[in-house]
């Protein structure tokens, strides 16, 4: 472990707070601030991701040794490390917010790995930075499994997404109103150490841009552009453009993954976008059972609804807007930009177009299969039909039975069941017909359909089982949800409970259908 080599280029390159402490304050004129974790209690190592202890060149000894739990826990440094928080803002459901900062993230360091690559390595929940506000700058351990589980859970899926190296516990409580209704009460707490090459955010262009700092913005434009895209070619403002130009299509095919998957990201505030289109800051986060692009699974959302599984893609093009304003003081006219907001648009489509292509396992999208994806996605609702599960039957259906027993396990109601009945057997003969007039054979759809539409995702509920026994003490859980997540798309004999729709129990309970800020 303390042969890992650090390069911190953003503390090295960018400019820094002059002051060195975590009270609280406002940080103008620069992009970080240095502050150490604040040590805890009694560090205990509750679980790892291999695959990305390997990426940063941490082997399994490693792991293992007491060193590991007390410095991803933040009691301990490594030679190397220089600890952060960076500096933010951000609009929050529409509303311009201010400085906002990493109130409970603290990034260690950069690490090169033996392959070259970077990865940031990141603390959550180590404690208060001067961007913390009110907040005491910890996380629970409940939150903290889900941030660990979907990261990696997001990442075998093949949706873009920073990663998460380990859960310590803290052996800390930690206090949280969990509902806002006046009921605090101490939780165990918890750390993540989330991986990425980075973790810039539209938030950080935002915040000079907002305060005139013209300078320091483009400092970081052409910083993030020299270490996180080397590949750009150009200089000034086409250099510029061709850049948020990739941030646009990046995001388009994120979010097109999300919709494909099912999964709704719960607070797609723009400090919740990452610049390398990744999945970034697992908050109250859900995954779509029955299909419904009007369901939020964040009760702080539950009013405008704003951040529902539908509105996703509008909502990442609203926030490419709000960046595009951002950037707008480093380029002259406005052209670039819409340009580069249509870019996000085509993109989208080119990935949407995909994902229906692959969705129902046909070589290319047509333009009437968009509307036979429109029709068929009309009728999951109306049904109350499990996205998962429906997708994943359809693969292997007999279309022509009229029982429709293939999807037996995805339908939650039997009346909405009869009601749609009529409709799904003319789509699924309308389906039959499209596919006949296909060039793919029997083969190659069957194994297009499985890599596109997984027989395993972290529904709500399983997370919250997990959580459960894990809060009792009994981390098998976890570990066994990491393991089935690892392949989300392979059949797993003896894993048939993880590939079942949610329980009538889960259907209206707290963590399982609704989730709060309050982590
Ligand atoms: P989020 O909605 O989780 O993305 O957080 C929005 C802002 O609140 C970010 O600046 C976070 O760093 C900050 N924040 C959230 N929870 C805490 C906490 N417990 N302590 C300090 N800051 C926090
Ligand atoms: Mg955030």
């Amino acid at each position: 472990m303390h042969a890992l080599h650090f390069d911190n280029r953003y503390v090295n390159e960018l400019p820094g707070d002059p002051e060195r402490s975590p009270r609280r304050r406002e940080v103008r004129g620069a992009l970080w601030s240095a502050v150490d974790p604040t040590p805890v209690a009694a560090p205990v190592l509750l679980a790892h991701s291999p695959e990305v202890a390997a990426l940063v060149g941490l082997g399994e000894a490693d792991v293992a040794s007491p060193d590991f739990a007390r410095v991803f826990g933040g009691n301990a440094l490594l030679p190397g490390m220089q600890p952060y928080a960076g500096n933010y803002g951000g609009h929050q459901f529409g509303n311009w917010a201010g400085q906002l900062g990493d109130g409970r993230a603290i990034t260690l360091g950069e690490v090169v790995s033996a392959r070259g690559e970077r990865w940031e390595l990141q603390l959550k929940g180590a404690g208060p930075t001067p961007y913390s506000r009110t907040a005491d700058g910890r996380a629970v351990l409940r939150s903290s499994i889900r941030e660990f589980l979907c990261s990696e859970a997001m990442h075998h899926l093949g949706v873009p997404t920073t990663r998460a190296l380990s859960l310590v516990g803290t052996g800390e409580p930690v206090v949280r109103d969990m509902f806002y209704d006046g009921h605090p009460k101490p939780e165990p707490g918890a750390i993540v150490c989330r991986v990425a090459p980075s973790f810039l955010r539209f938030g950080h262009y935002q915040l000079p841009a907002s305060r005139g700092e013209t300078d320091l913005l483009r400092t970081l434009v052409d910083f993030t552009i020299r270490r996180d895209f080397p590949h750009l070619a150009g200089e000034g403002e086409t250099l510029y453009a061709a850049w948020f130009a990739e941030v646009c299509e990046r995001t388009a095919v994120m979010v097109a993954h999300w919709m494909r998957v099912g999964f709704v990201h719960g607070v797609m505030n723009t400090d919740n976008m990452s610049v390398l289109g990744l999945t970034i800051d697992y908050g109250p986060y859900g995954w779509i059972d029955d299909y419904d692009p009007d369901w939020t699974p964040n009760t702080t959302d539950a009013q405008g609804r704003r951040y529902r599984f539908g509105w996703q893609p509008r909502v990442a093009g609203w926030n490419l807007s709000r960046f595009a304003q951002a950037l707008s003081p480093l380029l002259d006219g406005v052209e670039a930009l819409q340009e580069g907001l249509q870019r996000f648009a085509d993109a989208y489509a080119r990935a949407d177009h995909d994902t229906i292509a692959r969705k129902l396992g046909l070589a290319e999208c047509r333009d009437d299969d968009i509307e036979c994806m429109t029709v068929l996605q009309g009728l999951l609702q109306q049904g109350e039909v499990d996205m998962t599960l429906f997708f994943r039957a359809l693969m292997d259906a007999d279309l022509s039975d009229a029982s429709l027993s293939a999807f037996d396990d995805a339908f939650y109601n039997a009346r909405k069941r009869e009601t749609v009945a009529p409709g799904l057997r003319d789509w699924l003969a309308a389906y039959a017909r499209r596919r006949a007039d296909d060039v793919l054979d029997a083969a190659t759809r069957r194994e297009r359909m499985r890599l596109a539409n997984p027989r395993y995702v972290l529904r709500n509920y399983l997370s919250q089982q997990a959580i459960d026994t894990a809060e009792a003490g009994d981390l098998s859980g976890v570990h066994e949800l990491l393991d089935v997540m690892r392949r989300p798309y392979d059949d797993q004999p003896g894993r048939e409970r993880y590939a079942g729709r949610r329980p009538d129990w889960a259907r209206d309970r707290a963590g399982c259908s609704m989730l709060s800020c309050s982590s």
